[in-house]
């Protein structure tokens, strides 16, 4: 499942598109995991003018006012070829590029908004974890009096958007902070070092991932997403040695909210 470093570097491969206009749309299903918005087609003969991201929503700004909302599911990706039964959405430009979403297993979201209307997918959403809006008050904030763990706190989108299951793990290895400490044990100055530790991973993974978008393509070479494995300090590290300098302990793995969390129990209180 992509995350908001993956999403955001796929906003940042795509806003090569910025400036062309849409030949056509040719929609290979009916649906992803919802149907596809009756109308479309109307993307068609609209130059793009932008391309945002929400959370984990890209947000392509067509010309008239019509936003092409697209979310990557678990399995999603752009590309500029086809490459087989996957490809559900083909767009060709008038200057003979094109674009390809491919997705097997369709958990993917493609809709349209017209104008300022609000859609339901962002309504409810919270803040921005990269965006000036957030800080490390308002994380405290939100999770006074929480009675579920850091990891679901920091999980739930309200109390902020776009953090998964991996980059939860690496924030709070690096925090020093339990999975398990329930959020309304979370005092003041952890708030701030789990704040400043989302900063640093987030930025140092679209950092990452930007280096896959230099061979070309919104994903990398397994077809994946750009995560580096390699880079994860704690993620899938169950019973290797901890990286941190003067500790002896191995990487335990916990189930929490029935998802796998990694953690070191001596570094992280
Ligand atoms: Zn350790």
């Amino acid at each position: 499942m992509p995350e908001l470093p993956e999403v955001e570097t796929v906003r940042r491969g795509l806003s090569d598109l910025i400036g062309k206009e849409i030949l056509s749309v040719e929609l290979n299903r009916a649906d992803l995991r919802f149907p596809f918005p009756e109308d479309m087609d109307s993307i068609a003969g609209r130059k793009i003018l932008n391309v945002d991201r929400r959370a984990k929503y890209l947000l392509i700004r067509l010309e008239n006012d019509l936003t092409w909302l697209a979310h990557l599911g678990m399995t999603g990706r752009f590309g500029k070829t086809l490459e087989g039964k996957h490809d559900h959405v083909v767009i060709d430009f008038v200057d003979g590029t094109r674009l390809v979403y491919t997705d097997p297993r369709r958990f993917g979201i493609m809709d349209l908004i017209h104008g300022d209307d609000e859609h339901k997918l962002l309504n409810h959403l919270g803040p921005e974890p990269l965006g000036s809006e957030w800080n490390e008050s308002l994380l405290h904030e939100s999770i006074r009096g929480r009675n579920v763990s850091i990891k679901a706190a920091l999980l739930d989108q309200k109390i902020v958007v776009g953090i998964g299951n991996i980059y939860a793990s690496e924030i709070l290895f690096r925090a020093g902070v339990s999975p398990k400490r329930l959020a309304k044990n979370i005092s003041k100055k952890m708030a701030e070092r789990i704040y400043n530790e989302t900063q640093n991973v987030l930025l140092a993974a679209i950092e990452a991932g930007g280096s896959t978008l230099r061979d070309g393509q919104f994903k990398n070479t397994d077809g994946n997403l750009g995560y580096f494995p390699h880079e994860f300090a704690v993620y899938d590290r169950e019973g290797e040695n901890c990286t941190s300098v003067e500790c002896s302990n191995l990487i335990r793995r916990v189930i929490q909210s029935g998802r796998s969390t990694f953690y070191c129990s001596h570094c992280q209180r």
